[in-house]
């Protein structure tokens, strides 16, 4: 993000962040993978289901958006009139990137008469051209309701258009991307991680690879993955998803011990790179500055709309 030369960052950031706020009429909607500073501090913190509906819900004038570019545009497909803030506008994902709309556009129009289901990890431009937009907590329900002779686009995460095709039995056509770390878990270290802590219950979000879903004693959302926690009779789990979510099962079921789930080179790529871009620093210059702000045309934003209105009707 552009910092001005002016721009001084105080020592209590959180206690101006919490000002500027209050200053601007301000909701802090923050995913599960930011960092803990920026989850503790947030009006609410969720997976991409609840943030869209919280973000449909507010009556703040400002949001300040803690997560990566599709999440925050989504925000502003639902808010054409509010300010919708993005503390680092290079805050991207591998799977929007990994699907850009010119060849969605012709995977569609080679496939006439298939309905495309799209996780919300793309592009405006992406869902405009989707029928239904989906995230991993509603997918399998969404699926479901399509009719049985109607042929399904699933784009862009093979990893989980494949876990939804063996859950709902759907034959459906997959768009080749997958989230760059999810992928990178290794199945070699998870299984030596086991053998260490006998007791411990895998657990994983469905944008991993099959043969480590095989491995999962419980597959599903993030939320539904910290749901899951706070049920099980196990005491530990190997966490296969983005690493921020432990500070929140840490705060709702102390006690219990989570490994996160390693990656396969020793490095820290089981964390977003992209969630990670956003910092209390840049949190607090986007709110003095009202600036890095979403925009968008309003005839995108009116096409991107209906799919994602589609799924808050069905979901
Ligand atoms: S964790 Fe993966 S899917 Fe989520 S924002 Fe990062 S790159 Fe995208």
């Amino acid at each position: 993000m552009l910092v001005r030369t002016t721009d001084t960052v105080p020592h209590n950031l959180a206690d101006e962040i919490l000002r500027l706020k209050n200053e601007l009429n301000a909701v802090i909607l923050a995913h599960y993978y930011q960092e803990s500073e920026i989850q503790d501090l947030a009006d609410f913190v969720g997976d991409s289901l609840e943030l869209s509906r919280r973000a449909a819900a507010t009556d703040a004038d400002v949001i300040v958006f803690g997560g990566v570019h599709f999440m925050a545009e989504t925000a502003k497909i639902l808010n054409p009139h509010k300010l919708v803030l993005l503390p680092d506008l290079d805050a991207g994902c591998s799977l929007a990137e990994g699907c850009p709309a010119p060849a969605f556009r012709q995977f569609r129009e080679s496939h006439p008469g298939h309905v495309a289901i799209t996780y919300i990890n793309c592009t405006a431009e992406v869902k405009a051209l989707s029928d239904i937009i989906c995230t991993s907590s509603n997918a399998e329900k969404l699926i479901r309701q399509i009719p049985a002779d109607t042929p399904i686009l699933f784009s862009p995460d093979k990893n989980l258009g494949a876990w939804l095709q063996k859950k709902t039995g759907r034959d459906m056509l997959l768009w080749n991307g997958s989230c760059i770390v999810h992928e990178t878990f290794s199945e070699r270290k998870i299984i030596a991680l086991q053998l260490e802590h006998p007791g411990a219950e895998i657990i994983a979000h469905p944008e991993c690879e099959a043969s480590l879903l095989s491995r999962a004693a419980f597959i599903g959302s993030t939320s539904a993955l910290l749901h899951y926690v706070q049920s099980s009779p196990a005491q530990e789990f190997i966490v296969a998803t983005e690493a921020g979510i432990l500070h929140q099962m840490e705060k709702h079921c102390p006690g219990k011990r989570y490994y996160p789930a390693p990656p396969d080179a020793n490095c820290a790529c089981n964390e977003c790179p992209h969630m990670k871009r956003n910092t209390m620093e840049k949190l607090y210059l986007c709110m003095k500055n009202r600036t890095p702000e979403i925009t968008m045309g309003e005839d995108l934003r009116l096409r991107a709309l209906k799919p994602i209105q589609r799924m808050l009707e069905m979901s």
